[in-house]
Formats: structure tokens, C-alpha cells, sequence
């Protein structure tokens, strides 16, 4: 591709809504441009780079004995309806109506319709286990689109989805599967660990995600030196007491005027953060319920759905919160809390003397004791887990890191087969639900966790699998006709070669055209400059170690070739 005709908008200014290196980059080296709010397009070194992870990922999961389909975008609300996910999805779910009123999808994720597709096609255990996958566009509406393609409106998703008989057959598809995402992340160069995972609104119940390694990851990873890697929504441990012994005192009412969050209310009560104790309101299935939890901690609403057995879990409306505590937002405490379940966090147990909100505005109960002054209906882990807390498979102390998760396995078991009456005959001609998995892996975030792990103070520092191009030639000076031949030449011939040439022929200024290079990151940069020729030389530059040797122009494509060879 030649520089001068190609749509390579490169910006020297960093852009101002940027957060992350790869978002700074992915704008700065002209890889993309956003259209509206989570919604980009690729220009050709972005479209490239997808290409590339496109392509291995195809090799990988073709190897792992997958086949490649293509499904539709759209899918019907009534097959939504049929999995219970259409009202399950929430307003994550991109929902479009046809000239007729008809309510459709735009996929976020496609269970439901190659659940459909399998349910009309496939009869016997026979033709049992099989994969399908498929790459392609995916679309949710995402609360807070950012970071760029890392969290997305609008997305390119490898999908997967496996079909078998029994439980051992899913066990082997799914290590199959886990090998190959090893094979992927490891030829893309990526620093990346598979952690266990909560299953979410996808369902099932084994998960593991891929999480690339980054400080700028959205997913906190709780780990153990023995082993135990979990993602912060799904780790258990033990949250560690905080309070020594203490005599249990009469309950008072204080005024806390104007004090409302748990750093005021400390404050002005001049008590620790742990002492208060929060009481959040949520609404599950529609039913409003109260959770406790201890006042320097967070709930994890993953848990506390699973402790309620619900799907849907949801912060309750101001409207709900005022209904049942009769107090404003912000008061909420279990001392004469009616008609509601208390659920609490293990951590409260053993807490006396704490403080809680007295359904009043701008008032606080102190040293509330539990039986004596409010009554708990179920206590559970339902905190989110944090380094510092004790592990719960070996008491150490737990650490953590932050992430990109770029794919993530799930064991579906026969959730969706069973509401969607997928049946299969069986060895002994009983009709039985598929048994399932899936297996999602974000291309488009995974360029971006690439250019997060590879890049320096210059621009992006591209490993060879992931580059968009993987040579560049740069001419220093295009109006010396010396100068354009070698480069034209050379050019002509690695591509005949069949390698992907950037050729750089801008009448632009050799300062600004480095910049560039480095800028857009390709791996071997070959400079082509009357200096250089006078002594027979081109100049060969690599990206990565900024290493620059001398190659005689006459061999220049084989000493090109081979140093391609050695780059990963
Ligand atoms: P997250 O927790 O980040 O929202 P998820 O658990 O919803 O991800 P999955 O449903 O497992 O994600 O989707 C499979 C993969 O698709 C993810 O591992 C991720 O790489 C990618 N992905 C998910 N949501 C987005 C998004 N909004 N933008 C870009 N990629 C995404
Ligand atoms: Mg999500």
C-alpha cells in the first residue's frame, strides 16, 4: 500500500477523551474513528490488524474442529421470549421493530438462534458432538461505552457454540476449546491468565475468562499463591474481622444532619468506616429486598442474586427506596424495617455496636445490636471479595490484578435446550435436551489489549501476528529519482514475495514521516535515503529494539526476508 493514496490519519495531539494508552493509539496512529457513542470505524491499518487476529483466531478454532457459519444479525423477539432472555437481557439488549410493529434483536450474543437452527436440524446422537462459530458483529447497549473498542456498543465477536450428549463430552470440547484460546493469545503475544468466572446473564455454570494483564482492565482478578484465580465478581473468600472485643450499649438516636454517604456520616459521628452499616435496597423480580453489608465494603450483586435464586437484580428506584423505609434516599436502616428480606454479609455477624440509617431523614441509629434490635433474614457471602481478604480454599492472604478480559468459556448444560425444546434421540431412543457450551472471544477488544500490552513512549510497538503491515519502507527524500527506484524496487519485489508492504512515498519531511513510523508501529521499518545509497546501503530499523543495521540494496529483498524470519 502506498502512503501517499492510502487513509492513514495520523495526529501528533493526544486526543481528549481518551483514558487508555490503546484508545490514545488506536486514534492517534489513524487506526479508527468513532461515529457516535461506542460505535467506530476501522480505517484500513485498524480494519488490517483485525484481519490479522481474525485470521488466527479462524486457524485456531478450525484446528480445535469447529466449523465457520455465519448467522443473522437479527433475530425475532419471540426466540428471545422462548429463553426468557428478552425480558432477562435488560436494556443491555438492542431491541428494533420491523415496518410492522415486530419486535426484533440486534444480536448481542447468539444462543437463541443456533439453538433454533440445531433444534430443526440435528436428530440423533449420531451426529453428536459438533461446534459452530461464527465472527461477526454484535451489538449492546452498553451503559457506559469506553475505552474505545475495549467497551463497545458495536463490536466484532468470534462465537462459539457446542452440542453434545453428555457431560464428558462438553468437558473435552471445552479443554479443546481452552487450548486453542492459549494457542491464539500466545501467537498474538499476549502476557494473559484464564481465571474462573461468574456466568451472568449468558447462564450455566462453569465459566473461565482470558484475561490480558493490564493496569488500564476494566475486571479486578482476585489470586491466590495457591493457584485459586478468580475475576472479583465470582471469587469467594473470607472477609477478615475488623472489630475486637467490645460490651454491647444502649441503642440512641443521632442527628446527622447533611451527612449521608459513608465518609460523611464516619466523619461527623467520628466512628470507622466499618461501623456503619450499609443498607441497600434492590429490587429482585420486581420484590424489594434489603442488603447488609459492612461499611468499608461492596456488595457483589452477582452473589447476592445467586443467594436470592434470581436473574434479575436491580438497584431499587428512588420511588421503591422512599416506599419502603418512608425516609429519603440515604437513610435506609433495618431497625423497624417492614415487609422486606434482610440479607446480610457474613462480615456483619459478629459486628456490635454499629451504626445504621434510622429511615429518617438526616438521622442515624448508634450502637444498634442485631437480635436485639433488628432481625436478619439470611446471612450470606454476598461481598465483593477484595486483596487483603483471606482465601477460601487455603487461608492465605489475597492478591490481585487488573485485566482485560478478551474472551470468556461457559458450560451452558441444557439451559438453553430445555426452554427452547432442543431435543436429541438418544443411544436408547429417548428424546433428551443437547447438552451445550459457548465460547465468546472479542477480536476487536483484543486489538485493543494487544496495542495495551505493546507500545512505547513513540506510538504502538506491534508483535508481527497482530501487525497491519509487517514491513515499511521510508523514502527519505521522494523527489530523488535515485532514491524512488531502490524503493520501488524493493517494494515490487517483497510483494511479489508476498509480503504486505507499507510503502511510505509522502512528500513529507523525513522528521515527520519517523514520527509517523513509529507512530503506527510496523515492525521493520526499511529506510530508503540517498546517504545510505551513496555507500550501496538501505537502512533496516526494528520497531521493538530500535536495532538499525546497514543492508546492501543488491540483496536487500533476501536480508528483508530473512530479518522478517527472526521478528516476533
Ligand atoms: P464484559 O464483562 O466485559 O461486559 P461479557 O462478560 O459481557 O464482557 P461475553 O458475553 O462473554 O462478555 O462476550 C464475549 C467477549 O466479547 C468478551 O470476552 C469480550 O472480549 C467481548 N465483549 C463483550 N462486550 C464487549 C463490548 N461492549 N465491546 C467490545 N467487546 C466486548
Ligand atoms: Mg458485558
Amino acid at each position: 500500500m502506498r502512503w501517499s493514496k492510502a487513509l492513514i490519519p495520523t495526529h501528533k495531539e493526544e486526543p481528549a477523551d481518551a483514558e487508555t494508552v490503546s484508545h490514545r493509539l488506536m486514534l492517534r496512529a489513524g487506526l479508527m474513528r468513532k461515529l457516535t457513542s461506542g460505535v467506530y470505524n476501522y480505517l484500513p491499518l485498524g480494519w488490517r490488524a483485525i484481519h490479522k487476529v481474525e485470521r488466527i483466531v479462524r486457524e485456531e478454532m478450525d484446528r480445535a474442529g469447529c466449523q465457520e457459519i455465519l448467522m443473522p444479525v437479527v433475530s425475532p423477539a419471540e426466540l428471545w421470549r422462548e429463553s426468557g432472555r428478552w425480558d432477562v437481557y435488560g436494556k443491555e439488549l438492542w431491541r428494533v421493530q420491523d415496518r410492522n410493529g415486530r419486535y426484533f434483536a440486534l444480536g448481542p450474543t447468539h444462543e437463541e438462534v443456533v439453538t433454533d437452527i440445531v433444534r430443526k436440524e440435528v436428530r440423533s446422537y449420531r451426529e453428536l458432538p459438533f461446534t459452530l462459530y461464527q465472527i461477526q458483529t454484535k451489538f449492546r447497549d452498553e451503559l457506559r461505552p469506553r475505552f474505545g473498542v475495549v467497551r463497545a456498543r458495536e463490536f466484532i465477536m468470534k462465537d462459539a457454540y457446542s452440542f453434545h450428549r453428555d457431560d464428558a463430552s462438553l468437558d473435552e470440547t471445552y479443554r479443546d476449546i481452552c487450548d486453542a484460546y492459549d494457542r491464539i493469545f500466545n501467537r498474538l503475544s499476549l502476557t494473559f491468565r484464564p481465571v474462573e468466572a461468574a456466568t451472568g446473564a449468558i447462564g450455566g455454570s462453569v465459566s473461565h475468562e482470558y484475561m490480558v494483564l493490564s493496569d488500564t482492565g476494566e475486571s479486578e482478578v482476585i489470586v491466590c499463591d495457591c493457584g485459586y484465580a478468580a475475576t472479583d465478581e465470582r471469587a469467594e473468600g473470607v472477609v477478615r474481622p475488623v472489630q475486637g472485643e467490645e460490651d454491647p450499649k444502649d441503642m440512641e438516636r443521632a442527628d446527622t444532619p447533611d451527612a449521608k454517604t459513608i465518609e460523611e456520616v464516619s466523619e461527623f459521628l467520628g466512628v470507622e468506616p466499618w461501623r456503619l452499616v450499609k443498607t441497600i435496597i434492590y429490587e429482585a423480580d420486581g420484590k424489594p429486598v434489603a442488603a447488609l453489608i459492612r461499611g468499608d465494603r461492596e456488595i457483589n450483586e452477582a452473589k447476592l442474586a445467586l443467594a436470592l435464586g434470581t436473574d434479575i437484580l436491580e438497584p431499587a428506584s428512588p420511588e421503591i427506596i422512599e416506599k419502603v423505609t418512608a425516609a429519603p434516599v440515604g437513610f435506609a436502616g433495618p431497625v423497624g424495617l417492614k415487609g422486606v428480606e434482610i440479607m446480610a454479609d457474613h462480615s456483619v455477624e459478629p459486628l456490635v455496636n454499629i451504626v445504621v440509617g434510622a429511615n429518617e431523614s438526616d438521622a442515624h441509629f448508634v450502637n444498634v445490636n442485631r437480635e436485639r434490635d433488628f432481625e436478619v433474614t439470611a446471612f450470606h457471602d454476598i461481598a465483593l471479595i477484595a486483596k487483603g481478604d483471606e482465601c477460601a480454599k487455603c487461608g492465605r492472604e489475597l492478591n490481585s490484578f487488573r485485566g482485560i478480559e478478551v474472551s470468556q468459556a461457559f458450560k451452558l448444560g441444557t439451559k438453553y435446550s430445555s426452554s427452547m425444546k432442543a431435543t436429541f434421540l438418544d443411544e436408547d431412543g429417548v428424546a433428551k435436551p443437547f447438552i451445550m457450551g459457548c465460547y465468546g472471544l472479542g477480536v476487536s477488544r483484543t486489538v485493543a489489549a494487544v496495542i495495551e500490552q505493546h507500545n512505547d513512549e513513540d506510538g504502538i510497538v506491534w508483535p508481527m501476528a497482530a501487525a497491519p503491515f509487517p514491513v515499511q519502507i521510508l523514502v527519505i527524500n521522494v523527489k530523488s529519482e535515485e532514491t524512488m527506484k531502490v524503493a520501488e524496487d524493493l517494494y515490487g519485489k517483497l510483494r511479489a514475495a508476498g509480503v504486505d508492504v507499507l510503502l511510505d512515498d509522502r512528500d513529507d519531511s523525513p522528521g515527520a514521516k519517523f514520527k509517523d513510523a513509529d507512530l503506527v508501529g510496523v515492525p521493520l521499518r526499511i529506510t530508503v535515503g540517498e546517504r545510505g545509497l551513496k555507500r550501496g546501503a538501505v537502512e533496516a530499523r526494528v520497531r521493538r529494539t530500535k536495532e538499525q543495521t546497514d543492508i546492501p540494496v543488491e540483496s536487500a529483498v533476501e536480508e528483508v526476508l530473512k530479518l522478517l524470519e527472526t521478528l516476533d
